[in-house]
């Protein structure tokens, strides 16, 4: 099994230490940097103070082959991450002229003269360090080459930090990129037992389960089984977990929803009661979603039902809002939105409203297909919200095989 190399992530900033804001970048550079075959052996994130910074950096740049640092490298007073880093490093810092003269227009824009050298100090790069020009934001990366390993001072704000940290591993990947099979309405330990099995034997692939409401992915990673051996894997594991798996390229279940639709060039629809809207954002969260999704009715009323999807007041009065009859005639009546395949919800999402016969958490999710409707009834966990997003992933999912059987 080839060594992984070790890497350590420093995120810096007082907004991070305080609670302010949450530390996003620390779990994907971990990620990315597991990705191109590293070893994140330690994530520390420190405040906005310059002892700190410059102690985090030297600590951890003698025992990692690679430090990525993201945060404090903006114009402002408490941006401390240069001068930090080249006391840690002993490089002094010297001006870039070409960033100098880029970020002069930038600096022009302010009306202050304190602001206009502020900016400026974003072209001090540390001695001899590759610098990452800026794709998004103002603040440019640095890359320093040190006995030890490589450390790489990146911007604090997401979007401007993931691209360039992509340039920073690009080259370093020693590993196939993990690949993640996705999957919904399986429990966790299934999930894992049909891998383990489907799996047993290989020493070469690790494997690991991460759950969330309604979805579990499985993770599979290259310790030493090569590209080749991971995608072989990958299909005796998707094999195991069977129909429950809706993507193995990161596709989300939304996602997965629109793609499918679009290859079989059919049209669909949502009727929501209990998730009130909430597939149907779902769906156009998804760009492109327009090319399949007409749109849908959130029908909370009983009369809206009778309404607008035509579900027969006979049908509510007898079998009760929340029950297969009327789950049916919604999915049904969405159809006639000018769709082929149509969702429908309508359930007791809770705290109250529940009753020994229809408990909180009883929904009912119906798929209308152009050959056939479909009930299904589902006992969700948890609380209202929990109640609500189970109930999107259920009725997602099971749009998701009727789609894929058609
Ligand atoms: P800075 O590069 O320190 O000026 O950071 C600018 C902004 O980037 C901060 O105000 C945060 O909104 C964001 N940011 C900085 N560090 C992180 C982090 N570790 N995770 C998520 N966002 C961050
Ligand atoms: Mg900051």
């Amino acid at each position: 099994m080839p060594e992984r190399k070790p890497a350590a992530v420093l995120t810096v900033g007082s907004e991070l230490t305080t609670g302010l804001r949450v530390d996003t970048n620390t779990a994907r550079i971990a990620a990315k940097c597991t990705a191109a075959g590293y070893r994140v052996t330690e994530a520390v994130t420190v405040a906005d103070d310059r002892d700190a910074i410059a102690a985090a950096i030297a600590r951890l740049a003698r025992g990692n082959e690679l430090v990525v640092v993201t945060g404090g490298l903006g114009p402002t007073h408490d941006d401390l991450t240069r001068e930090a880093a080249s006391s840690a490093l002993g490089r002094p810092l010297v001006r870039d002229d070409r960033l100098a003269e880029q970020l002069e227009a930038v600096a022009r824009r302010h009306d202050d003269p304190v602001a206009r050298a502020q900016v400026l100090r974003q072209a001090e790069i540390l001695d001899g360090a590759r610098v990452i020009p800026p794709v998004t934001g103002t603040a440019p990366g640095q890359v320093i080459d040190t006995p030890s390993g490589l450390v790489a001072l990146l911007p604090g704000p997401p979007s401007e930090m993931l691209p360039m940290l992509e340039q920073v591993l690009e080259g370093a990947r020693s590993v196939a990129e993990p690949v993640v099979l996705r999957c919904a309405r399986i429990l966790e330990s299934d999930a894992q037992v049909r891998a383990q099995r489907a799996l047993e034997g290989r020493a070469d692939v690790e494997l690991s389960v991460l759950a969330s409401p309604g979805l579990v992915d499985v993770v599979l990673m290259d310790v030493g089984c090569g590209r080749e051996g991971l995608a072989e894997a990958a299909q005796a594991v998707a094999h195991a977990v069977g129909e429950a798996c809706y993507s193995m390229d990161g596709a989300s279940l939304p996602e997965a929803v629109v793609r499918l639709a679009r290859a079989a060039f059919v049209r669909i629809a949502v009727a929501e009661s209990c998730t009130g809207g909430m597939i149907a954002s779902a769906i156009t969260d998804v760009p492109g979603a327009s090319e399949v999704f007409v749109g849908g009715v959130v029908a909370y009323s009983n009369s809206l039902k009778t309404a607008l999807l035509g579900v027969e007041e006979d049908l509510l009065r007898s079998h009760g809002a929340v029950s297969r009859e009327v789950a049916e005639a919604m999915a049904h009546g969405a159809l006639s939105l000018g769709a082929d395949f149509a969702v429908s919800t309508t359930g007791i999402a809770g705290p109250s409203g529940g009753t020994a016969a229809k408990p909180v958490g009883l929904v009912w999710v119906a798929v209308a297909a152009p050959d056939a409707t479909n009930a299904y009834e589902l006992h969700l966990r948890g609380d209202r919200q929990q109640v609500r997003q189970r109930a999107v992933v259920n009725a997602l999912d099971l749009l998701r095989l009727s789609l894929e059987r058609a």
